[in-house]
């Protein structure tokens, strides 16, 4: 449901039991007060349920707000992000796992680098 359907619903919640407030005091002058309380008794149920409905719309909202924030991926501060760049432009140089760990003097037996150079 759109935020802008919901608060019109919540607008005619409202509406509704200005009605019924009406209708009581109505009631209440023609001389019955019995329906003259249960109208009083109406308006203020549907007042307090319209308060309830605006006050779960923002606990909704939050909760979006939340979940929208959770998962959204963590920045990396730019001098990591950086680190991070110059690791994989070493690890795409690196031919095999000789190399790297001899501190790039030899070549691994798998290595084409290492069938080159025999
Ligand atoms: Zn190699």
């Amino acid at each position: 449901m759109t935020h802008r359907l919901t608060h019109a619903l919540a607008v005619l919640y409202a509406l509704t039991a200005l009605g019924l407030a009406r209708c009581a005091v109505v009631s209440w002058q023609n001389g019955s007060q019995s329906f003259a309380l249960f109208f009083a008794g109406a308006s203020v149920l549907l007042m307090t349920a319209t308060i309830h409905h605006s006050w779960q719309r923002d606990e909704l909202r939050y909760a979006h707000a939340l979940l929208e924030h959770a998962s959204r991926p963590p920045e990396l501060p730019p001098a990591f992000a950086d680190q991070i760049a110059i690791g994989w432009q070493a690890l795409e140089e690196t031919c095999c796992l000789r190399w790297w760990e001899s501190n790039e003097t030899e070549h691994g037996p798998g290595c084409e680098r290492h069938r080159s150079t025999t």
